[in-house]
């Protein structure tokens, strides 16, 4: 053979063999040889049919034979896929192309013979690989379907969408989106964030959240969608909306009750006392003493009665939320020296002496009327707690970025357990001086709320025996808006993950930080409304829901509305910050970068 022919025919990849018309090998290429595992001699003179594997013989004879009664070019790649035996019994799977070959008068066959194991492994890889997919989609935990993009016809859903809509997959597929969505509803309507109102089979609504993502499918263009049930979350919102205007309501009616009673209960009361007073006069004739004193009986209780409305109709007030605070710029010493002026009859009675030391330049940032209600009621209380002879001191000062106002009495004191409970309504420890209770348990309570209402604190420091300090803050006149008065703030953190938990516990609370863990969205929604936070800090991913929802409640509530909310999460996405969230940070969180955030978004108080 023509030498050059036969470097050709060598280095051919493919296996190429000549083939007379009995299924007789004549010629085989290297490669050949190498695809059979067999050597050449052994090759030349074989038959084909041996390379076949024997189940498939009968069947290749057969081709061969109506090959030879009809032959033709048959190129590789068409139909022709088949399977070769080697030497050492593997098969191995081939492409054959084959054609005819005159030689004199007889007909042989060339067949090109290619080993695609490698190709066949890749196909099978991809099939499988699109097996996976299809699986990864069909055991997705939330609702998904693809819908052809023009005609909005389902393509393919998930079980979690059978399941959530009750169709069987079949009726999907005879569906469009369109007849998802509940008729009631305007045609097209979809709100900016993907929120739908659908229909289940059973006639059923559901609130939904879609996403969307073009993608081709079976050769189509098509979308993805990605649903989410937040007909609970919507339904948790619509409650919590009726308890709050139930609540509010209710809150009106008991102010306007209050506001009616009490001005039915004063006018009676001033008759009492005035008549009560022409009678002490003696204008209508002179009293015995004894007359005289339940005269004095019937003045001082009506006079306590007075008291006690006006208290309980403050203290409604203030819960109801309509307590409207006038803020001006206040001088301390000035308020001291009224207040002082107000009770020093009956200090003098008790024979105690008032000190006062205020810095004349004392400014605060404070409703002058309401301080002079808190100074009142602790001057009074200093007087009824204190033994005829004592004595009582005014201090002003500043107190870190606040100003502080204190009184001091050398009177009975507090014992520690009653340090907190005193600020309660209703609540008191001792009898007075006098041996009798003359106050009505809530001239505290409103203290706490006029000075936290403010922008301030109120606090005692006392020993039983020792005199009692009260001490009330406000914010400098000229200084920032009145902060919170939270010493340490408060961290609402949605975590589910204890260790993750133990971590943020130690980062944050030894930086002055007070942290409450939750680990759901119903429970992060709660306790916001509950503990009303500083700051929220929401992890996105948990399992089966994500933190988004709970940031798009808290956006949605009212009274959560404007607490700031940080979103930690381990992938990088603004769509958080798009729905309002304050910061955004990626796990893991470096302790540094934490801090920072939480500092500038949940700032302290400096006390
Ligand atoms: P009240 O009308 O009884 O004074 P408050 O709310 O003003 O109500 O005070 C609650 C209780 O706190 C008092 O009943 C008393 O037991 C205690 N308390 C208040 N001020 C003093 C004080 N300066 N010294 C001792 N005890 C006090």
């Amino acid at each position: 053979m023509d030498d050059r022919f036969e470097k050709l025919l060598e280095a051919a990849p493919d296996g190429i063999l000549e083939v007379d018309q009995k299924g007789r090998i004549l010629l085989v290429n290297n490669s050949g040889e190498r695809l059979f595992g067999y050597g050449r001699e052994e090759l030349l003179g074989m038959s084909v049919d041996d390379l076949v594997p024997v189940r498939l013989r009968t069947r290749h004879a057969a081709h061969r034979e109506n090959f030879a009664a009809a032959p033709a070019s048959r190129p590789m790649g068409q139909s022709m896929r088949l399977r070769a035996l080697r030497k050492d019994g593997v098969e191995i799977p081939v492409q054959i192309s084959i054609s005819p070959l005159p030689d004199d008068g007889e007909l042989h066959t060339v067949a090109i013979i290619r080993d695609v194991s490698e190709a066949e492994a890749m196909a099978e890889a991809l099939k499988e690989s699109a097996a996976q997919t299809r699986q990864l989609f069909e055991l997705n935990p939330v609702p998904c379907c693809v819908y052809e993009t023009g005609t909005m016809r389902f393509l393919d859903v998930n079980a979690e969408a059978i399941n959530t809509y009750g169709y069987s997959r079949e009726e999907f597929l005879s569906l469009s989106v369109r007849d998802l969505r509940c008729p009631e509803a305007a045609p097209d309507w979809e709100s900016e964030d993907g929120l739908r109102c659908h229909r289940k089979k059973n006639g059923d609504r559901i609130e939904v959240e879609a996403q969307r993502h073009p993608m081709h499918y079976q050769g189509k263009e098509a979308h993805l969608v990605v649903l989410r049930d937040i007909t609970e979350r919507k339904r948790f919102e619509e409650t919590l909306e009726e308890a709050r205007s139930r609540a509010e309501s209710a809150s009106r009616a008991k102010s306007e009750f209050l506001a009616s009673m009490s001005h039915e209960l004063r006018s009676p009361l001033h008759t009492i006392i005035g008549f009560s007073e022409l009678l002490a006069e003696g204008l209508e004739g002179p009293l015995n003493e004894k007359q005289k004193r339940f005269v004095q009986h019937i003045q001082k209780d009506s006079q306590h009665l007075l008291t006690l409305i006006n208290d309980i109709l403050d203290l409604s007030k203030i819960e109801a939320g309509r307590l409207e605070i006038a803020s001006e710029v206040s001088s301390l010493s000035g308020l001291c020296e009224e207040a002082v002026s107000h009770v020093a009859h009956q200090a003098e009675q008790k024979n105690i002496e008032i000190r006062t030391n205020v810095p004349r330049n004392l400014e605060a940032w404070a409703d002058r009327t309401r301080v002079l209600q808190v100074l009142l009621n602790l001057l009074s209380n200093a007087i009824k707690f204190t033994p005829a002879g004592g004595r009582i001191l005014i201090e002003g000062s500043r107190a870190g970025a606040q100003l502080a106002l204190s009184v001091s009495d050398s009177g009975i004191g507090v014992a520690a357990q009653h340090h907190e409970s005193i600020f309660d309504v209703f609540y008191q420890v001792s009898a007075t001086t006098k041996g009798v209770r003359e106050g009505t348990g809530l001239g505290l309570a409103i203290c706490r709320r006029l000075i936290e209402h403010m922008g301030g604190r109120i606090w005692v420091e006392s020993e039983l025996g020792r005199g009692s300090k009260f001490t009330f803050t406000m914010p400098p006149a000229g200084g920032e808006a009145p902060l919170p008065a939270r010493e340490r703030p408060v961290l609402l953190v949605l975590e589910d993950d204890r260790a993750a938990q133990e971590l943020l516990r130690e980062y944050l609370e030894a930086e002055g930080y007070d942290l409450v863990f939750v680990e759901s969205i119903r429970e992060t929604l709660v306790k916001a409304l509950e503990v009303r936070p500083d700051l929220v800090m929401l992890d996105l991913l948990l399992p089966g829901e994500s933190g988004l929802e709970a940031l798009k409640s808290l956006k949605n509530l009212r009274e959560t509305r404007e607490i700031p909310v940080a979103v930690v999460s381990v992938v990088a996405d603004d769509t958080a910050l798009k729905m309002g969230a304050a910061a955004y940070v990626t796990k893991p969180v470096a302790r540094e970068k934490l801090l920072a955030m939480v500092r500038r978004l949940a700032p302290k108080v400096r006390v």
